[in-house]
């Protein structure tokens, strides 16, 4: 074992930690991408096969599968869930990467777990392994969703939309964080991760010749000037006090074949973050008045089309529940270790689709040894992002506390 300090680790969860690296390891190397995982899938059924008093339910594929323990006395259900999908990015070929060190690097060269979704996986499974053993002393019933497509394809969203959450009282999730070190857990109540849009502009109108701008409308010109006063929108309407993120990430018109060529159309786009649905509406109509204006400003035959789409609403941790969660987790995690004010994410995240059905809470589990984190660790969606494995002890101790408390 490395420097964490693992005491206050259950020992049977302790036992499981071959087993959670051998799952690990397993899905880190069989990555898959999109709205379903089936092999993944099929991977997790095959370790609760045979099980007593456990139920797999599976319906559309895009809902994923869930694995029901029922307990020995009648109570409420509570859920836990993972996301199982992986990103199309090429892992590093580093020799100092673990994955490349350990040989269990994804087999697939554009499809890497670079997210940690492979340890939150490995995580609710072992979870589920150590909790069906103390099933006898509890109640009620214990709902493992294993939840595909989270990275854009709100696979969370499915499984609220496929009803299984219907009959839950609580649901919780937990996200690997290199900014954390192993052993440490960070949340906050309230908006925790911002929702997600994402926009398209397309702006159309008179193309035309270089040397006779005023026969044309100029598309590129407009499209610049609606790029620009699109910046004003966080700085001058949305107050100070708030946090809002929009970033134009792509455009394009014209044709580097063509410099004498005004194009007759110019498309841009990019993504809105925000931690409030006020903010979210008032961010969106000031989007389209902008355009709409801008546009006018350089011509009048300068048409834009808007495609504003809502991806991701923000993720917002149960006040009342995280009290609860504080308290359960404070006996195992040392008060230097707990960050209950833990700062938000501009990140999204599709969790938030369950947190707006039942209470629920989203955490931040430390992924990096303390020895190694530093300004330079990978952080999320990166080619060299890695997790040291120990974090899974305490995210499988966390579920398990979490689980015992509410269900005993
Ligand atoms: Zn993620």
């Amino acid at each position: 074992m490395n420097s964490v300090d693992i005491s206050a680790i259950d020992q049977d969860i302790l036992d499981s930690f071959a087993n959670l690296i051998k799952i690990r390891r397993h899905i880190h190397s069989h990555p898959e991408v999109g709205p379903v995982q089936p092999n993944t899938v099929e991977y997790i059924k095959e370790q609760f096969d045979g099980m007593d008093n456990v139920s797999i339910i599976e319906g559309k594929p895009t809902a994923g599968v869930v694995v029901d323990i029922s307990c020995k006395n009648s109570g409420p259900t509570i859920a836990f869930r993972a996301d199982m999908d992986a990103l199309d990015i090429s892992e590093t070929i580093s020799e100092t990467h673990i994955p490349n060190q350990k040989n269990f690097r994804s087999k697939h060269d554009n499809k890497m777990h670079a997210c940690g979704h492979d340890l939150h996986t490995a995580i609710l499974i072992g979870f589920g392994e150590i909790i069906h053993q103390h099933r006898s002393s509890l109640k009620g019933k214990i709902r493992l969703l294993f939840q595909p497509g989270e990275e854009g394809y709100g696979g969370g969203n499915q499984m609220v939309k496929a009803g299984y959450l219907d009959d839950v009282i609580n649901v919780f999730a937990l996200h690997c964080w290199p900014d954390l070190s192993v052993g440490q857990i960070g949340f906050r109540g309230g908006p925790f991760f911002a929702s997600i849009d994402y926009f398209t502009v397309n702006v159309s109108g008179i193309g035309g010749h270089g040397a006779a701008p005023e026969k044309a409308s100029d598309q590129l010109l407009a499209m610049s000037r609606i790029i620009n006063d699109l910046q004003s929108i966080i700085s001058r309407r949305i107050s100070g006090l708030d946090h809002a993120v929009l970033s134009v990430c792509y455009a394009s018109a014209g044709s580097y074949d063509a410099p004498a060529v005004i194009p007759a159309n110019a498309q841009f786009g990019g993504s809105v973050r925000a931690f409030s649905n006020a903010i979210q509406n008032t961010i969106e109509t000031e989007f389209r008045n902008i355009c709409t204006h801008s546009a006018y400003s350089v011509h009048p035959e300068c048409e834009v089309d808007i495609e504003y789409k809502r991806v991701y609403p923000q993720t917002v941790n149960n006040k009342r529940l995280i009290r609860k969660v504080e308290e359960v987790f404070s006996r195992f995690i040392k008060k230097d270790n707990l960050f209950t004010d833990y700062k938000p994410t501009l990140g999204g995240e599709d969790f938030s689709f369950m947190a707006e059905k039942v209470p629920g809470v989203l955490f931040l589990l430390g992924g990096t040894l303390p020895e190694n984190l530093s300004d330079k660790t990978a952080f999320l969606h990166n080619p060299s992002f890695d997790v040291d494995e120990s974090s899974m002890l305490f995210g499988v101790q966390a579920f398990k506390n979490l689980a015992i408390e509410l269900l005993s």
